[in-house]
C-alpha cells in the first residue's frame, strides 16, 4: 500500500491527490495505490496490477480520466528526475529528457538555472505533470504553437505486460505524433523528451474593461499579431447580466520579437474604446494560497516560465487556489470562432452559476492544429473555456448546462478538452475523431490486449461501453 505522506513535494493537497482530483468532483475509488521509486518497480506493479490501472499525475483533470474504481492507482511522484539535457545551439532545438512523473515547474526550475533554455509554451498551472498534461491535449496559448504534446520528441511507455516501448521523432515520427495525446490508455509513461528552445523573455500587456464587442470583432486580427492572446469576460454567469465588458485582455509576445508588431499599436488603441485601459496595478494570482495571497504585475516583461503561466515560479509547487472552479473547454476552428462565441453567449444567457468572483468565461488558448489522433485541436483553433461555480449546491444546474453548451457548439464541429467537463457520448466521439480513433484503439490493443488501462470513462468514450448519462 502507498505511503503518500512521503511523496509530498512541500505543497498542500498532494496527498488528497491520491483519493480525489484537485477540484474534488471525482473520487478515484482505487483498491490499491502504488508510488514506485524505480522503473523496474513500476514495471512489476503494472505487470501484477488489478485492473483498471490508472496513473495520477497532479490530479488536475475535471473529467474522470484518472478514476479507477476497484483497481490500481499509480503515482510517479518519485520518478521525477531530469535524465539528460542538451542545450539548444546554432538555431537547432535542444532537449530535456525526464522521468514520467516530472512536472512543468520542475523542468522550468531546471531550465531557469543560468538561463539554460526554455520550453516554447506552458499551461496556466505548471504544477501539471508533463505526462498528465499531454494525455489530455493540454495547451498554452499561441496561434503559432500547437498543444503542449507537440513538443514531445520521445515517449516511453510501460505496457500492460510490464515491457517498455519507445517512440521517437527520429525513428517512429508518425506513431509518436499520433499517440502523444494518450489519455493514459497506452500504458504508463515512464520517460519522455521535450524540445528546448533558447531562454527568452515575454512582453505581456494586459488591458482591463475593454468593450467586449470590440474585442470580439478584433480577435481575428489580434491573433495574427501576437503570440499569445487570452480574453477573460464576465459576459454571463452573473444572474442574467447582458453581455458586458471583457474583464481582461492579455497579449503576450516573446522578447525580442522575431517580426515587428506592424499595425498592432493603433489596433490596440482602437480596441480600448472609452472604458479600456492598460492594467499596471498588481493583480491577485489565479492559483494562490488562500492564507497567503500573492500578486503579480500583469503588464511587464518577464522570463518565459513566469509570464506564460499564471503562477509565480517561486511558488510553482503550490497547488491550492483561492477559488476552486469547475471547467469545461471547447475547441472551434478559428474561422468559426466569433460565431461560436456568440452561440455560447446565447446558450448561457441567464446562467447564475458562473464561478464567482473570478470571471465566468474565457476566450483562451489559441492553438495551432496538430496531427495527434485524439487531438482536440486538429486545425488552428480557439479554446472557449467556461468556468463554473464548483459549489455542490449548483452542481445539477452546472451538469445540465454542459450538454446545452455542447449542443450549441455542435454546428461548429467543436471538440472538447479531454481533461474537462463534457457529456458527449461515444457515437459523437467516433464521428469527430473517425480514423484517428481507429488508429488509437489499434495501438492500445498492441500495448494492452486485456484492456487493463481502461476505466469506465474511457471505455465508454472510446470503446463504446455503456456508462450512465451525465
Ligand atoms: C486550475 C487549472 C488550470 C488549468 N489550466 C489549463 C490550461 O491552461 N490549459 C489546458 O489545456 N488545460 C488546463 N487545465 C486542465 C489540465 O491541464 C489537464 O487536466 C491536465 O491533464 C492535468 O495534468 P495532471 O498532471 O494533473 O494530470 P492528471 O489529471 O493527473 O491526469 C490526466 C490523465 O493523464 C494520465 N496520466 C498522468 N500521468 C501519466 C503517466 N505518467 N502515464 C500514463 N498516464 C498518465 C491520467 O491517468 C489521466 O488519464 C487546467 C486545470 C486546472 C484544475
Amino acid at each position: 500500500m502507498t505511503d503518500t505522506a512521503d511523496v509530498s513535494r512541500g505543497c498542500r493537497g498532494y496527498e488528497e491527490n491520491h483519493v480525489q482530483n484537485w477540484c474534488g468532483n471525482i473520487s478515484f475509488g482505487s483498491k490499491q495505490k502504488f508510488v514506485p521509486s524505480t522503473v523496474e518497480e513500476l514495471q512489476q506493479v503494472v505487470r501484477d496490477a488489478a485492473p483498471p490501472l490508472r496513473v495520477i499525475g497532479r490530479g488536475h483533470s475535471f473529467s474522470p480520466v484518472a478514476e479507477c474504481a476497484g483497481g490500481t492507482l499509480v503515482s510517479l511522484a518519485r520518478l521525477n528526475l531530469v535524465l539528460d539535457f542538451q542545450p539548444p545551439s546554432d538555431g537547432s532545438v535542444g532537449s530535456i529528457t525526464v522521468q514520467g512523473g516530472t512536472t512543468y515547474s520542475e523542468i522550468a526550475k531546471y531550465l531557469a538555472v543560468g538561463r539554460r533554455g526554455a520550453l516554447r509554451n506552458l499551461p496556466s498551472c505548471p504544477q501539471f505533470t508533463v505526462a498528465g498534461a499531454i494525455a489530455t491535449g493540454t495547451h498554452g496559448s499561441g496561434v503559432h504553437i500547437p498543444n503542449l504534446a507537440a513538443d514531445v520528441s520521445m515517449l516511453e511507455f510501460v505496457r500492460a505486460d510490464g515491457t517498455l516501448v519507445r517512440y521517437s521523432r527520429e525513428t517512429d515520427a508518425a506513431t509518436l505524433e499520433g499517440c502523444r495525446v494518450h489519455l493514459g490508455c497506452l500504458g504508463v509513461v515512464s520517460e519522455l523528451r521535450l524540445d528546448v528552445v533558447p531562454f527568452f523573455e515575454v512582453d505581456a500587456r494586459t488591458y482591463a474593461d475593454v468593450p467586449l464587442e470590440a474585442a470580439v470583432r478584433a480577435l481575428p486580427e489580434l491573433w495574427t499579431r501576437c503570440d499569445s492572446l487570452s480574453v477573460w469576460t464576465s459576459g454571463f454567469g452573473r444572474g442574467g447580466a447582458e453581455v458586458g465588458d471583457s474583464d481582461l485582455l492579455k497579449l503576450a509576445d516573446p522578447f525580442p520579437r522575431l517580426e515587428p508588431l506592424g499595425a498592432a499599436a493603433p489596433l490596440e488603441a482602437a480596441l480600448l474604446g472609452e472604458s479600456g485601459y492598460l492594467l499596471e496595478r498588481p493583480m491577485g494570482r489565479y492559483c494562490s494560497d488562500v492564507d497567503a495571497p500573492t500578486t503579480y504585475s500583469p503588464t511587464r516583461r518577464e522570463p518565459w516560465h513566469s509570464a506564460l503561466s499564471l503562477t509565480l515560479d517561486d511558488q510553482a509547487e503550490e497547488t491550492s487556489m483561492a477559488v476552486v472552479d469547475l471547467q469545461a473547454e471547447f475547441f472551434v476552428p478559428l474561422e468559426r470562432a466569433t460565431e461560436a462565441l456568440r452561440a455560447v453567449w446565447a446558450a448561457s444567457a441567464g446562467w447564475a452559476f458562473g464561478s464567482p468572483p473570478t470571471s465566468a468565461e474565457r476566450v483562451k488558448g489559441l492553438v495551432k492544429g496538430d496531427k495527434a489522433w485524439l487531438s482536440p485541436a486538429p486545425v488552428d483553433s480557439l479554446g472557449i473555456h467556461v468556468s463554473f461555480n464548483a459549489d455542490l449546491a449548483v452542481r445539477d444546474e452546472v451538469m445540465a448546462a454542459v450538454p446545452a453548451l455542447e449542443a450549441a457548439l455542435a454546428p461548429f464541429g467543436a471538440r472538447f478538452h479531454w481533461g474537462k467537463l463534457s457529456c458527449l457520448r461515444a457515437a459523437r466521439v467516433a464521428e469527430l475523431y473517425g480514423e484517428g480513433l481507429e488508429q488509437f484503439r489499434s495501438l492500445c490493443d498492441d500495448h494492452d490486449r486485456e484492456g487493463k488501462f481502461r476505466n469506465d470513462h474511457v471505455s465508454e468514450l472510446l470503446w463504446r461501453r455503456a456508462a450512465p448519462e451525465c
